[in-house]
């Protein structure tokens, strides 16, 4: 077992350990009082794991009630938000009652949004199944949704009670989801630790998954602690998310994944700040090995222009600058902003270099 401990808005724990799926109820004991546990998930982890969430749940006193919704990305929106508050109101939820986000980051994102906004905001568990919620959306406090201009276009803020983080459940997650994790993952070490990257080269089968999951999750949390509402360091977390997003968006979100829309931009902004000198030579195709060995894409036809363009309606970026992550080495990264209309010409890089 792994304990981290977070001091943000409000302080809370993250734990990491195998089977702890089962034992929810003892650990939501420790932190809180609810009389009613309100369980979100999706159809996927419902079939898989909800039986184990919620006999733990009740053989700890508490009285549990479950939403389940269709999984997937397109289920992010305010009409299944609705339906949480329905369930909610349904179930007597009180504001001395909780949810329980059981699932992706799109149950987690989704939970979290309702836990914030039902009653002026009542208190969520996190209890991450895939790893990209395990090592990244479940801690942090971000919540939200989607809306038809974009992706988590409405959101608040709103930290868990407790993380339970059981690595047991990555054995059900299908190879493409685990490999999106991974694109996470392997962020970390470029912006954070050469240590990360350099055990990330053993290859999967090697990995001590707990452990990389306690490394990931030390990261994010010393990065949020340090700047909760991104203002300065939690921009470094989108290391390729900027060319990540705008490939997403090219292809309608259905052609790459957000992990592998995430690995080319990754490999792209390495490659301009190699050819500018603020990276060292052989960077990016360093990132590109280890993008390769989880079967993650590193390069894409898209014109820049295109990338470029959609960039510019990023959420993440300001007015008329955008700001880039550039690694001083693998480990250490920083921030630059740069006006949008030289971000084509800075992305742009003939593929030989
Ligand atoms: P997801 O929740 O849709 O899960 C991916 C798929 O895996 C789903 O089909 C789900 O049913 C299935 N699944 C999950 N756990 C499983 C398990 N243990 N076994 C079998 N199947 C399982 O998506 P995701 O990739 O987990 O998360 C992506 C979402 O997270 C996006 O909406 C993104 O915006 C959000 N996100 C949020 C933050 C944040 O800080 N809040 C950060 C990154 C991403
Ligand atoms: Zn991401």
């Amino acid at each position: 077992m792994k304990k981290l401990k977070v001091n943000t808005g409000r302080k809370y724990e993250i734990i990491i350990d195998r089977g702890i799926i089962n034992h929810c109820g003892e650990y939501i004991k420790k932190v809180s009082s609810p009389t009613r546990i309100a369980v979100v998930t999706d159809s996927n982890v419902h079939a898989l794991y909800s039986q184990s969430v919620i006999t733990s749940l009740k053989q700890s006193g508490f009285i549990v009630s479950e939403f389940v919704f269709k999984a997937g990305e397109t289920s992010k929106n305010f009409r299944t938000i609705e339906a949480i508050y329905s369930h909610l109101a349904d179930n007597n939820i009180t504001r001395k009652d909780m949810i329980l986000a059981l699932g992706g980051g799109v149950t987690g994102d989704m939970a979290g949004f309702a836990a914030a906004t039902y009653l002026r905001g009542i208190e969520f568990v996190q209890v991450p199944t895939s790893l990209l919620a395990q090592v990244d959306s479940s801690v942090g406090g971000k919540t939200g949704y989607d809306i038809p201009q974009g992706k988590n276009l409405v959101g608040a803020f709103w930290q868990p009670s407790v993380v339970l983080i059981d690595p047991d459940t990555l054995s059900t997650l299908p190879e493409r989801y685990l490999n999106d994790g991974m694109a996470e993952v392997i962020k970390y070490g470029c912006i954070k630790s050469a240590g990360l990257f350099r055990l990330l080269k053993k290859g999967r089968d090697e990995l001590d998954i707990e452990n990389i999951i306690h490394r990931c999750v030390s990261i994010k949390r010393d990065v949020v602690q340090k700047d909760e509402k991104e203002s300065g360091e939690r921009k470094l977390l989108n290391f390729g998310h900027t060319i990540g997003h705008a490939l997403e968006k090219i292809y309608e979100y259905k052609k790459l994944s957000h992990g592998e829309a995430v690995a080319i931009g990754m490999v792209m902004m390495t490659k301009a700040s190699e050819r500018d000198g603020y990276s060292p030579k052989g960077t990016a195709n360093k990132i590109a090995e280890l993008c390769e060995m989880y079967n993650l894409p590193t390069h894409d036809d898209s014109e820049v222009r295109d990338i470029a363009f959609a960039a510019q309606s990023d959420k993440k970026s300001s007015g008329h600058n955008i700001d880039v992550v550039i690694l001083k080495s693998i480990g250490d990264a920083t921030v630059s902003t740069m006006d949008l209309r030289d971000f084509q010409q800075y992305i742009d890089v003939p593929e030989e270099v």
